[in-house]
């Protein structure tokens, strides 16, 4: 059984929502999707384990059919890593030792204006559909005679998806906080079914993605709170290359994202996202560039109550 003390504790997003005065953000879709991944999603986390076990010839064999799988169910990107206590929320406990990973990407003509009504509801339709891979990936998995856990995208999960997923090889951590995989670039979303299964892991990249964002600040520039830093900060930890993290103020970006249809403009900025195969791959026509409605920044808050992990800058 795996505990953490020292990690994070889970996100609390009705607190952060009255932090900033109230959830503001009202789509109707969204609100379908979200009662849709409540209400016909959250029964189907738990199913009946298969009495005869299947035996692979090698791990990396065992972890090539499970990949596959999770391919033909939907997943854009799939790797697995060891589970550490760091990995996992504090106060909550993890008696399984290996996480796959599993990435979706949203799609890049949905940001082609950002904040926007379209946007907010692709990042709810990707929670909805990668939850459904999530989901059928641990039926397969079950159904080779091994126990799984799904830890949906949507949040409340045990485990924290993004150092999971750079120990998997997903990509590096950027500027704006978020991981940009070398093909996908940043926009894309993140969960996992957490296993005891006897799989091969994979391995964390170095593309050079860190050592970019060095040099770029095009989230920076464009983040309309402020939130993004110039510099990285020794005291926000390291990130799997050893590199000192970059630390985006919570405190000024969350008011903001609150209230402008989850923000998402560091994302479809981001020079990762402006690749040639970075764009539309259904063959829509798409902008290289996404239209910015960036309004005026809310106040910053600190909040009071249960504050997420996440390093928070002080201001004058
Ligand atoms: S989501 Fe918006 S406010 Fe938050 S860091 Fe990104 S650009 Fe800035
Ligand atoms: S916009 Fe530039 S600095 Fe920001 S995360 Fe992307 S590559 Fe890094």
């Amino acid at each position: 059984m795996f505990s953490a003390e020292k990690s994070p504790p889970a996100f609390n997003w009705d607190e952060w929502y009255r932090s900033t005065g109230g959830r503001q953000i009202q789509i109707d879709e969204v609100d379908a999707i979200l009662a849709e991944i409540k209400e016909h999603q959250y029964p189907r986390f738990t199913g009946e384990v298969a009495s005869k076990v299947t035996r692979f010839d090698s791990l990396e064999s065992a972890a090539k059919a499970v990949k596959q799988k999770a391919f033909e169910l939907g997943a854009d990107e799939v790797g697995i890593a060891a589970i550490e206590s760091s990995d996992i929320y504090q106060g909550r406990e993890v008696k399984e030792s290996l996480a796959i990973v599993v990435a979706q990407r949203m799609l890049w003509r949905e940001f082609q204006e950002v904040p926007s009504h379209d946007s907010a509801v692709e990042c709810l339709r990707v929670y909805f559909t990668l939850g459904e891979v999530v989901i059928q990936l641990a039926d397969y998995i079950r159904s080779l005679g091994y126990p799984c856990t799904v830890e949906h995208p949507i949040g409340d999960s045990d485990v924290l998806h993004v150092p999971l997923a750079l120990k998997a090889g997903f990509g590096e951590l950027g500027r704006h906080g978020s991981i940009i995989h070398p093909k996908m670039g940043p926009l894309f979303r993140l969960g996992s079914v957490i296993t005891d299964m006897p799989l091969a892991t994979d391995s964390p990249i170095d593309a050079g993605i860190a050592a970019f964002c060095d040099k770029c600040k095009a989230c920076r520039i464009y983040c309309p709170a402020d939130a993004i830093p110039d510099e990285r900060s020794p005291e926000a930890g390291k990130d799997h290359l050893g590199n000192d993290r970059y630390m985006v103020d919570t405190g000024k970006c969350f008011p903001y994202f609150a209230k402008h249809n989850y923000c998402s403009i560091c994302l479809p900025v981001c020079v990762y996202q402006h690749k040639a195969w970075a764009k539309d791959f259904e063959g829509h026509a798409t902008k290289l560039f996404p239209e910015i409605d960036m309004q005026t920044p809310p106040a910053p808050v600190d909040p009071k109550v249960d504050k997420h992990w996440y390093p928070h800058i002080k201001r004058d």
